[in-house]
């Protein structure tokens, strides 16, 4: 069976500092950073990193201990010549053990390993949440506080759902793995251990506030960050802000989903905004300076003179904060030429007159 402690190059009753300090080093010098390209070096810090996982988590190495002091006891398996294999019976090689210790690990997995958690600790569940925020929030961003009713770490007994001043033992019967077999084969074949639960571990003196579970439901307020730009529907992962973990486990994430209430004035169409102007006949006819509003602020829009109703004039980089990326999306102005209902006298001789100098057809493409 390989060996952490060598792969750490720490004796196995070495402090967990000294173990600490070794990994740094380790971890420093074969770093994915510094050996760009370096499959080995990968390798090997692949190892250092799960051996570290272990031996860093008090009740990960009681476990390994455990495993290890147990399969020392084992006889190594008799048909394969070579010892590497490990699939000749027997206990099987360090990965097996390794596999079987991280087996009840629940969900997604394959993290790498700080993703992997003992066979006494479940992750927690992720939580899902919405935040409203304004049109205007939207586009600056804003941090919107909510509070969720949610499975919190206990705080009386830190999560391990040992009375404070005790701590859970590893499961005589299971040796921590959960479940057992008489068949040493194989791990996977086993059931559930009748002793601990398949936890792994017993709690001879539960803690009293969670009654032995490790978390207690709380009302929690956490701050969202909403990012500039966000849109209706956009989802963010707040990491590790959801339920608790079990026994020490990792907490699940939370995930908010940002709704907007739309703005009166402006659409919004991917990052570009659009916004209906309204001109009057005589602006739209003979050009006009109009004064717009924009995202940050009040600027004069260019009407050129001969405009149609819905003509579309583009402003550059006053749109939406690109949620991806740097940079705004644009503004659309459309103009809506108005027509008045409500002329008095003067006004209408004076568009009879206006119309009595034009000999417009408009229609003239209608008839061929
Ligand atoms: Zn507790
Ligand atoms: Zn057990």
């Amino acid at each position: 069976m390989k060996d952490l402690y060598s792969t750490l190059g720490v004796s196995k009753d070495s402090k967990a500092e000294d173990i600490k300090k070794a990994y740094r080093k380790l971890a420093r010098k074969y770093h994915p950073d510094q050996n760009q390209g370096d499959a080995k070096a990968e390798e090997r810090f692949k190892e250092i990193s799960q051996a570290y996982d272990v031996l860093s988590d008090a009740k990960k190495r009681a476990e390994y201990d455990a495993q290890r002091a147990y399969g020392e006891r084992m006889p190594r398996g008799g048909g394969g010549a070579g010892g590497d294999g490990g699939s000749g019976g027997g206990f099987g090689d360090f990965a097996d053990v390794l596999s079987q210790m991280f087996r009840r690990q629940g969900g997604d997995g394959g993290e790498g390993p700080s993703a992997r958690r003992s066979a006494t600790t479940m992750r927690g569940r992720d939580l899902e949440a919405e935040v409203r925020v304004s049109f205007d929030q939207a586009m600056a961003g804003a941090q919107v506080p909510i509070t969720i009713e949610q499975r919190v770490t206990c705080e009386t007994c830190g999560g391990s759902g040992a009375k404070p001043g005790t701590s859970p033992r590893l499961c005589p019967e299971c040796h921590g793995r959960g479940v057992v077999g008489r068949d040493q084969g194989s791990f996977s074949i086993g059931s559930p251990c009748p002793r601990c639960g398949g936890n792994g571990t017993i709690i001879d003196d539960p803690c009293t506030t969670c009654r032995g579970v490790g978390s207690v439901t709380k009302r929690v307020r956490h701050d969202v960050k909403v990012p500039a730009g966000a849109k209706d529907g956009t989802k963010i992962r707040m990491k590790g802000k959801g339920e608790a973990g079990e026994r020490g486990g990792a907490a699940g994430d939370l995930f908010v989903i940002v709704r907007v209430t739309p703005s009166s004035v402006f659409t919004r169409q991917g990052d570009d905004l659009l916004l209906d102007v309204p001109v009057t006949f005589p602006e739209a006819a003979l050009g006009a300076q109009v004064e717009i509003p924009t995202l940050n602020g009040r600027v004069k829009l260019k009407v050129p003179a001969g405009s149609a109703d819905g003509r579309s004039l583009r402003l550059a980089g006053k749109g939406a904060p690109k949620l991806k990326g740097a940079g705004h999306g644009d503004l659309i102005a459309r103009l809506k030429v108005q027509v008045p209902g409500d002329l008095s006298d003067k006004e209408r001789a004076a568009l009879e007159t206006y119309a009595d100098m034009r000999d417009d057809h408009p229609r003239a493409g209608l008839f061929r």
